[in-house]
């Protein structure tokens, strides 16, 4: 339930001199639509927000425990060697930092005075000491699970950006970053209490050259006095305009 009073914590202040933090997913917000990035951020109008994906939750944790595993034990899971890698998964002292929701990789990003923040799923290294960014997702769908779809430009960014911030950390990073898709079957003929799933591994290379300009245009945005124009073709907006229009019109 939204409140209709605005937000108040969080909200961008063009005359404040400490740095505003900003998470990889508001600059995604910003990325699909600036009016609804500026409600938020500058407004303190909050987005509306589905419950959250518990079972891709799940999924998450219990992918992160098994490779914690394998890092803890130094040895190559079969899903790295697969990907042509030999190494256990990659340790560092700030790993539960970095994949700690509100505290991530962080990036001071002084041209906008962001602090910028993601928090990753998990970070294996190459043959060639490049650190290679991995993201888990779930799926349930009897297509052959890709990065194809339009609407995956979001997963792209979301790894590039957090390739961003490590190498803004002085590691050195390499651009192929990896998803480990997993799909619940649809096919089982009961469900006995399990699903099932297949595993992918899909690679991408990453380029990152669009988040410096970006964040420049994040931080003009929030700066005018005046929300920018909706985006075109976004159903939400049609549905406030059209039900606005018919609840004004006489009956
Ligand atoms: S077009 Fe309107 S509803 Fe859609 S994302 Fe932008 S501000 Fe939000």
């Amino acid at each position: 339930m939204h409140s209709a009073v605005p937000r108040t914590h969080n909200v961008f202040d063009p005359e404040a001199v400490e740095p505003y933090r900003l998470s990889r997913s508001k600059l995604e917000d910003f990325m699909r639509c600036p009016r609804c990035f500026y409600l938020d951020r500058r407004l303190g109008i909050d987005t509306p927000r589905s419950p959250p994906f518990s079972l891709n939750l799940a999924v998450d944790e219990l992918l992160k425990r098994e490779f914690d595993r394998y890092r803890e034990t130094r040895r190559t899971h079969p899903l790295m060697r697969r990907l042509g890698l030999s190494r256990p998964p990659f340790d560092h002292p700030e790993l539960s930092e970095w994949r700690t929701n509100n505290i991530g990789v962080q990036h001071f990003h002084a041209a906008t005075g962001f602090l910028v923040y993601g928090a990753i799923d998990d970070v294996w290294i190459d043959d060639h000491d490049a650190l290679r960014v991995i993201e888990y997702k779930a799926t349930s769908t009897t297509k052959t699970v890709t990065l194809n779809d339009d609407w995956k430009i979001s997963y792209k960014r979301q790894v590039e950006l957090y390739q961003w911030l490590l190498r803004r950390r002085g590691f050195k990073v390499s651009r192929t970053s990896h998803f480990i898709y997993v799909n619940a079957l649809k096919t089982p003929p009961v469900f006995a209490g399990r699903l099932e799933f297949e595993t992918y591994t899909l690679s991408h290379t990453g380029d990152d050259s669009w988040i410096e300009n970006s964040l420049r245009r994040a931080r003009a945005c929030l700066a005018q006095p005046e929300s920018p124009p909706p985006t075109a073709g976004c159903d939400w907006c049609r549905y406030r305009v059209e039900a606005r229009a018919l609840e004004a019109a006489p009956r």
